[in-house]
């Protein structure tokens, strides 16, 4: 039940560490943490004249507390789907994506966008459908996984399908947003390209939105910065300040959204009026052993099936004091959402409701809970 964030990899600076001190500026006299810069453009005479190409020193926090967690270089966007755009783009028409079955709307939604426009094909395959996504390597232009994925959070076999061989032009992206870079560095694991929604864990306060991708190759890093500076994708001064101020906290807040969540799931597996609990850290999920040998901590969201239909897990939406029905995930508030009734997501169970855990006392977010699901009538 222990949190195992503690995992990383020799040879880099611990993750919480790197959190709290990377992205500062060094030299005697400057302000401790850095303040948001209000600049579009800059005194000519070094490579930095305009903001939207050349970045400024606020994103450039951001985008190296990030590159150094995931050890690669980071690349910061105006919000998650700016970033996941901006890997898209990389695309040369007649493209063909996969994507997985239980994926983020606003990515299927993208790529649906451009099937309909004719710019490229896509096809979908289960997240855990390890031979599949190994099969479908050998001829994809983009692979996009999503593991944890939301909201069925199964857990893809990551390091099995980077493995397999792919055409040399074809990209592999992961959404890290579910995991985080503290439980899961995509990069490592193979992929080309590991995307997360900084709106999610790095703010964490519910209160800006920004996206990031991250990559080694540098001819990689270049062209989605290029797509960001002629798409005009740029993060905005005050929410990078704000999510590198974010970041600083976020080992702590993770660590015990973390364990809440793993006794929230370990109780609700046991409720009467719950039908079934995902949450990839109980030995009882379908991809537990994965969750187990890829992820450093099992993550703060959980997905449970109120006993009943749609208007009994509304009923337990309502009911609830402490826990905010709200939708978005990975900040310090507990925040809960019936999901099927999001559109483009009515195929999911229609009592299916994602509690996102946040970092209030376990046993208020158990007794608002265990109240709600006891009210939610039969
Ligand atoms: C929120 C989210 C996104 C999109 O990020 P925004 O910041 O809302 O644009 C993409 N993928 C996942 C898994 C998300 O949760």
């Amino acid at each position: 039940m222990s949190s195992r964030t503690d995992k990383h990899p020799a040879g880099l600076a611990a993750a919480e560490s790197l959190l709290v001190a990377a992205g500062r500026d060094r030299h005697p006299g400057a302000p401790l943490n850095l303040p948001p810069v209000l600049a579009s453009n800059f005194i000519l005479g070094t490579a930095r004249t305009y903001a939207r190409g050349d970045g400024t020193p606020t994103w450039e926090a951001l985008e190296e507390i990030v590159g150094r967690l995931e050890e690669g270089r980071c690349v910061a966007f105006a919000s998650g789907m700016a970033g996941v755009a901006a890997v898209f783009d990389q695309l040369r028409a007649g493209s063909r994506i996969v994507l997985p079955e239980d994926c983020y709307q606003g990515v299927t939604g993208l790529a649906e966008a451009g099937r309909q426009k004719g710019l490229w094909s896509v096809s979908r395959l289960a997240v855990d459908d390890t031979d599949g996504w190994i099969r479908a390597a050998a001829d994809a232009d983009l692979l996009w996984l999503e593991s944890p994925s939301n909201p069925l959070l199964v857990v893809a076999d990551l390091r099995a399908i980077c493995a397999a061989s792919r055409k040399p032009s074809a990209l592999l992206a992961v959404d890290n947003t579910f995991a985080t870079s503290l439980n899961q560095r995509p990069l490592e694991l193979g992929a080309d390209l590991s995307f997360q929604s900084a709106t999610k864990f790095i703010g964490g306060h519910s209160d800006l939105l920004a996206g990031l991708v991250t990559v080694k190759r540098d001819d990689l890093f270049a062209a989605v910065r290029r797509s960001r500076e002629l798409r005009g994708a740029t993060p905005g001064a005050l929410e990078s300040f704000l999510a590198v101020r974010g970041a600083r906290t976020m080992a702590l807040r993770l660590e015990r959204a973390q364990s809440n969540a793993m006794i929230l799931a370990e109780r609700l597996g046991a409720h009467p009026a719950v039908a079934r609990t995902r949450y990839p850290g109980l030995p009882t999920h379908p991809t537990h052993a994965i969750a187990r040998a890829q992820l450093m901590g099992y993550g703060t969201i959980i997905s449970f099936d109120v006993r009943g239909d749609a208007v009994a897990a509304d009923k337990v939406c309502s009911h609830l004091r402490l826990i905010q029905h709200a939708t978005s995930l990975g900040a310090v508030e507990s925040t809960i959402e019936r999901r099927a009734g999001i559109h483009g997501q009515e195929h999911l169970p229609p009592s299916l409701l994602r509690l996102s855990v946040g970092i209030e006392n376990v046993e208020d977010l158990w007794a608002d809970l265990d109240a709600a699901l006891q009210q939610r009538g039969l």
